[in-house]
């Protein structure tokens, strides 16, 4: 069987950053699940109107425009064949991936999606349910924690390339805090998780501490 390691946590945990690393480490490729909602939530941004009126089956008629391929170090979401990363992390589509992330028929079809690429090769998946419901049965399950704060610190460092001012900081906690609310549901750890607090760790520590969990 194909080995898979589930790494889940809240927004700006690190996961992906993580997962990447990790998953670099390795030898093995990353998926980014969160990456399918937020290609499928690009898609309606153009085509389903209004937001409020957004419902699963219009949402999902796009489905067929999203696919994935391999790299050398990942499964590389598509849309109509073009790798649209840097769009995909927009607020607009930051600001709606929650409501899209609820519509059950959405998380079967990323479910799939993810699935699909975890039986062709060995992975590394991130994401918020990876470890309960995606793949119930992966080698190593990772929960990653972190002080909301200093998750909200992490991602203005990542996205302004200066200190942020506390006034930033606060506004930024107000959104991740937000967001980690709309997607309570989906989001707790799986029972055999372990769980990383990574407020005082490095990124490195992290990462080597689950590499070596994972040759364990
Ligand atoms: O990980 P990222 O912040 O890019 O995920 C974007 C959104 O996709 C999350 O806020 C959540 O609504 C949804 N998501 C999810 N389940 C996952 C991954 C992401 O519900 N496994």
């Amino acid at each position: 069987t194909p080995l898979t390691i589930a790494i889940d946590g809240p927004a700006a945990s690190g996961k992906s950053s993580t997962a990447q690393w990790v998953a670099q480490k390795l030898g093995v490729r990353h998926v980014d699940s969160g990456a399918f909602y937020r290609a499928i939530t690009y898609l309606a941004l153009s085509t389903c109107g209004d937001p409020e009126s957004w419902v699963a089956d219009d949402v999902l008629a796009n489905a067929p425009r999203i696919s994935w391929r391999l790299t050398e170090r990942s499964v590389l979401p598509l849309i109509d064949d073009i790798d649209q990363d840097t769009a995909l992390r927009d607020a607009p589509v930051t600001r709606q991936v929650s409501r899209v992330a609820q519509m059950l028929a959405v998380r079967e079809w990323v479910n799939q999606m993810v699935r699909s690429a975890g039986a062709a090769v060995d992975v590394v998946v991130d994401g918020r349910d990876i470890g309960t419901t995606v793949f119930p049965d992966a080698q190593l399950k990772v929960f990653l924690v972190a002080d909301s704060w200093e998750r909200a610190r992490r991602r203005l460092v990542q996205r302004l390339r200066r200190r942020p001012t506390d006034a930033e900081i606060a506004e930024e906690t107000e959104e991740l805090v937000a967001r980690d609310a709309k997607d309570a549901t989906q989001s707790a750890p799986a029972r055999d998780a372990i769980t990383i607090d990574t407020t005082t760790v490095t990124q490195e520590e992290q990462v080597e501490r689950i590499v070596a969990l994972a040759r364990a």
